[in-house]
């Protein structure tokens, strides 16, 4: 704990303080406020448009309670994910989502209807999704601070106790004193341009290790969506209509959007160009296709690409962690991250526990975050409410591992911010290190990235919106030491996590890797929990 707290021009109260409004903040700020607790949400954009979720259509990991149905639905991801998820938490997710989407339809989500006419509950379009959210949020009296992102946790010997950042429409400071904190803010992107991940910086996870909370599955972070060259819109799920070719037309053999990604991936490496025609897809379902992702047809209307008929170059765009599975280390069964107060949901969390170490296509990262944020915010509540007359006593301080101050910083922080954040780019995105990954490459792509670290640790940043991109740039650093890290002591070829030179799955690995430290970065080995193994 470096400074005494910040009173900022805003300085507020609240039993529970939600950090990021996507789909798992605004379910933990609903749950919060329902048990009675006063919940303020404070997110870096617009919460209702800000995010993963908000520009996207989501399938849904909606299953009826049917015995039969349900298991299948466990068995269905269990191999692809390594063996990592457990029985008991797919159980509990699927039991919550499936209440929570039913909750939707009450609410007013306009669900499709099926032929007998009933709603068609297995996915949700991100803007009204998202739309509902808020207007739920607000109407259970949720106080949002939009356009607000977090800077730091605040805590005392006691344990997290509220946040403080700045507005950055007004360039104000702010601070909440909480009872308790959920950390929603998403994955992270690296900032690759990915539609709606911009925002996703893997803030969440730095705040979360300056408070002493660890990581788990961060070897689970090297997520690449198939994405025109021209177009920021990463919807994989057309592409399994697609065709994949070279310029003169021959067929790339192999490339595909569920299993061939790394095909595409060598050819890229190797200075190929690949293109991509959705020639799959038959006259009759081309109309509805478009329908159900109008968002995913934008960029071809406007340069006048029929992508049904006229073949299209492609890339693969970093997702990182956001359609990965690693994250914040869940302790318990109210997404508790081990640390008092703090509580932990969504991309931001591991998704191990359902998915282990692959999601593939839609629906149980959807599934996570309406869940998960459900199970923080009901924990936070009681959290808070456990503090009893002691709440108000608190004085804490924040965490920030790099000095946030208010005075003027040195001239040119802006522009070395983006240098960092640039530096970070060049050791995450290439496929070579990344995605096919390596004990050399690894290496010697962790002995930069911590003397990036070792440079960013000691600069001032200041409280202004500039300092929000220095602060970005900070837990982009983290998040890629922790992910390499992780990914150097699997040795192994597991779930995402590929290894060029072990590309067999071990089973004496069959184990997570929790990870976690700032200056020195450790990592070791967890048990999967015994009732896990699926007969
Ligand atoms: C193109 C695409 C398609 C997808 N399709 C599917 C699908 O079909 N099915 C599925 O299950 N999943 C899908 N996903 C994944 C799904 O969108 C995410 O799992 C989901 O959005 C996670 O919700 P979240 O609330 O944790 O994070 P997000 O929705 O990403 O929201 C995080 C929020 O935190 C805020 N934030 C970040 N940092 C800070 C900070 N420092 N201070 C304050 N606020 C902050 C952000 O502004 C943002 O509003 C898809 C993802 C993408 C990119």
């Amino acid at each position: 704990m470096n400074q005494a707290v910040f009173k900022g021009t805003l300085h507020l109260t609240a039993d529970v303080l939600v950090i990021g409004g996507g789909p798992a903040g605004t379910w933990a700020a609903l749950t919060a406020a329902a048990k009675g607790a006063k919940v303020i949400l404070a997110d870096k954009g617009y919460c209702g448009s800000s995010g993963a979720t908000a520009p996207s259509g989501t399938g849904v990991w909606y299953v009826k309670p049917d015995a039969k149905l349900r298991e299948e639905a466990k068995a269905s991801r269990y191999t692809m994910g390594g063996q990592l998820a457990e029985h008991r938490w797919m159980d509990r997710v699927l039991d919550r989502t499936y209440e929570n989407m039913n909750r939707l339809g009450v609410s007013g989500y306009p669900f499709p209807l099926d032929e007998e006419g009933n709603q068609y509950r297995r996915s949700l379009q991100g803007p009204e999704y998202m739309r509902l959210m808020r207007k739920l949020v607000k109407k259970a009296g949720v106080k949002i601070l939009d356009h607000s992102p977090v800077l730091e946790l605040l805590a005392d010997e006691h344990g997290v106790a509220g946040a403080a950042g700045v507005q950055t429409q007004n360039g104000e400071a702010w601070s909440v004193q909480a009872g308790a904190v959920v950390i929603a803010t998403g994955g992270c992107a690296f900032l690759s341009k990915a539609l709606g991940c911009n925002v996703l910086t893997g803030d969440g996870y730095l705040f979360a290790a300056e408070a002493g909370a660890s990581l788990s599955g961060m070897e689970f972070s090297n997520a690449y969506a198939i994405c025109p060259t021209f177009s920021s819109v990463t919807k994989t799920a057309y592409y399994s209509y697609a065709s994949f070719y070279y310029e003169d037309g021959s067929v790339v053999e192999g490339a595909g959007s569920k299993k061939g990604r790394s095909v595409i991936a060598r050819n890229l490496l190797a200075g190929r160009q690949v293109y991509a025609k959705l020639d799959g897809a038959s006259e009759e379902l081309q109309p509805l296709l478009r329908v159900a992702q109008t968002n995913f047809f934008l960029p071809f209307d406007r340069r006048g690409i029929n992508p049904f008929k006229d073949a299209f170059p492609v890339t693969l765009r970093l997702e990182g962690t956001v359609r990965g599975t690693g994250g914040i280390r869940i302790t318990d069964e109210a997404c508790g991250t081990g640390v008092p107060g703090l509580y932990a949901a969504g991309d931001a969390a591991t998704r191990e526990l359902i998915c282990g170490g692959f999601t593939g296509g839609g629906s149980h990262n959807a599934a996570w975050a309406m869940s998960s944020g459900s199970f923080a915010g009901e924990g936070a509540a009681a959290y808070a409410a456990g503090l009893g007359r002691h709440a108000a006593d608190r004085t804490p301080a924040g965490l920030s591992s790099s000095p946030l101050v208010h005075r003027q910083v040195q001239p040119g922080a802006a522009a070395r911010a983006a240098e960092y954040a640039a530096a970070v780019q060049a050791e995450v995105k290439p496929y070579d290190i990344n995605l096919f990954r390596t004990e050399q490459g690894l290496n010697a792509s962790l002995e930069r990235l911590d003397g990036l670290w070792k440079e960013q640790r000691s600069r001032e940043i200041q409280r202004t919106p500039e300092g929000v991109r220095a602060r970005e740039a900070e837990a982009m650093t983290a998040t890629a030491r922790w992910m390499y890290s992780s990914a150097l002591a699997r040795t192994e070829t597991r779930g995402m996590h590929k290894r060029e030179d072990y590309k067999a799955t071990d089973n004496g690995q069959h184990h997570r890797l929790i990870s976690g430290g700032l200056d020195q970065v450790w990592v070791r080995t967890e048990e999967v929990a015994k009732e896990s193994v699926l007969l």
